[in-house]
């Protein structure tokens, strides 16, 4: 199939990529023509692994364009993958897909063909068929599900593991209102052998915040019973160990230590939680996951305190910057609110991160940062704050770390240590 991409980010450059791996032709657009160029040129627009020589391997599969109605006009089916990022009052900000369905729209006058637009950025349940829609239908002149088709593919892939999560993934959520929309998803995906979901728009938009919420709150539930562990002389890795051999429960997901960042799970918990007060439904849950997620990179600090009370002019490295490893994206990092907390203590701060220093800087030019991982253990207490597999070949030998993300090397070498939640 001919696939064009609308938005060359994490999600759409791979999954334009990934298709084009699975023989499919593809044509990105997205208004950052400096994207477009790298791409254009052979090169990834984001870091993640692996994914510079899938491009090259596929190049003859892979265009790009700035002229988003030769895009539609030219291709079978289009795929919006723009961001959704979060409004102050944490509810969902459709401005980027309201804008992306406007363009599309006014492609859509330029072909008499049935053309099927299928939204796999995150939106809250209705928003394909509320807003997006209406969008589409009020540039184009043309009526959805009947003139063209509308769909949602919502997303499961995590930054660092992208390329084999999109192209191994655990399961696929197809969601349509018309049969042709849906034959030609299941079409694209023929070739995947994983469980299928096909259902209705809302329900796939609805199971994508679910998932997203769950794994969050799983996360903020393993990082509470780590903190009373820690408490009792526990190991909260020999608890989750013997608790995820459940068949009910699993393991995946229990690691203790800072809580989450990213992209996606603090903004969709926060869109889940407003989204659900217009209806008067109120998250209990989800709001409790955000509170323990918010206070636990703080504790970080307060450990470092009950070493250095007074944290002002003193040096403090602070270890990783990405939100996870082997990603270069550091959006809601959780080195943010404890560089923050460091600053606010009138800490000079000294950070390392193999690939998200240069980002970082715009967020915090005022911290210094250091040539590499060595060079931050000549702080006065150094912070783990990313799991970087680099940072566990360092010697920490004559260092105060407090460890956010446990790492074994620093436990086992550092002069004192201690551990977020262990
Ligand atoms: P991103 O910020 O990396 O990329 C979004 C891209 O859209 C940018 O390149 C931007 O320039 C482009 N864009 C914005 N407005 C546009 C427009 N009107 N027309 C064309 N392009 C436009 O975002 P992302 O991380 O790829 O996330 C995209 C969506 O996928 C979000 O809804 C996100 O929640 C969801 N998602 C993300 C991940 C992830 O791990 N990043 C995983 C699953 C789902």
């Amino acid at each position: 199939m001919k696939i064009s991409i609308i938005g060359c980010g994490y999600v759409g450059t791979v999954t334009g990529v990934c298709f084009a791996n699975f023989g499919h032709d593809i044509v990105f657009y997205d208004v950052d023509e400096r994207k477009l160029d790298l791409l254009a040129r052979g090169e990834s627009p984001i870091y993640e692994p692996s994914l510079d020589d899938l491009i090259q391997k596929n190049r003859q599969r892979l265009a790009t364009t700035s002229d988003l109605t030769a895009a539609v006009c030219g291709t079978d089916i289009t795929f919006i993958c723009v961001g959704t990022p979060s409004r102050d009052d944490g509810s969902i900000d459709l401005a980027y897909i309201l804008s992306s369905a406007a363009t599309i729209g006014k492609a859509l006058r330029e072909t008499p063909d049935f053309h099927p637009i299928i939204v796999k950025s995150t939106v809250f349940p209705g928003s394909t068929e509320g807003p997006i829609r209406s969008a589409l239908e009020e540039a184009s002149g043309k009526q959805a599900f009947v003139d063209f088709g509308l769909g949602s593919n919502p997303e499961f892939l995590r930054e660092g593991n992208a390329i084999h999560d999109f192209c191994v993934p655990d399961r696929i959520v197809l969601g349509a209102m018309d049969e042709r929309t849906m034959r030609a998803l299941g079409d694209l995906y023929t070739s995947f052998t994983c469980p299928k979901i096909e259902t209705s728009i809302r329900t796939a938009e609805m199971i994508k915040y679910t998932s997203n919420a769950f794994l969050a709150t799983k996360i903020s539930f393993a990082n509470e019973i780590g903190n009373l562990a820690k408490k009792l002389g526990i190991d909260a890795e020999e608890i989750f160990a013997g608790v995820g051999l459940d068949s009910r429960i699993g393991p995946a997901f229990f690691r203790t230590g800072i809580g989450f960042g990213g992209s996606c799970f603090p903004k969709d918990v926060r869109a889940l939680i407003a989204g659900a007060g217009g209806y008067g439904e109120e998250l209990q849950i989800l709001h409790a996951a955000l509170r323990v997620n918010d206070d636990q990179p703080l504790k970080l600090v307060r450990l470092l305190q009950a070493k250095i009370p007074n944290l002002k002019g003193r040096r403090i490295g602070v270890l990783g910057l990405a939100f996870k490893p082997n990603t270069d994206d550091i959006r809601e990092s959780r080195a943010i609110p404890v560089i923050q907390a460091l600053l606010d203590a009138d800490a000079l701060v000294v950070a390392y991160d193999p690939l998200a220093m240069e980002s970082f800087a715009t967020l915090f030019p005022q911290i210094e940062y250091a040539p590499s991982a060595q060079a931050v253990l000549t702080a006065d207490a150094v912070l783990i704050t990313t799991e970087w597999e680099e940072f566990e070949r360092l010697d920490y030998n004559g260092t105060i770390v407090v460890d956010g993300r446990r790492i074994a090397a620093a436990s086992r070498t550092a002069e004192i240590y201690e551990g977020v939640c262990w």
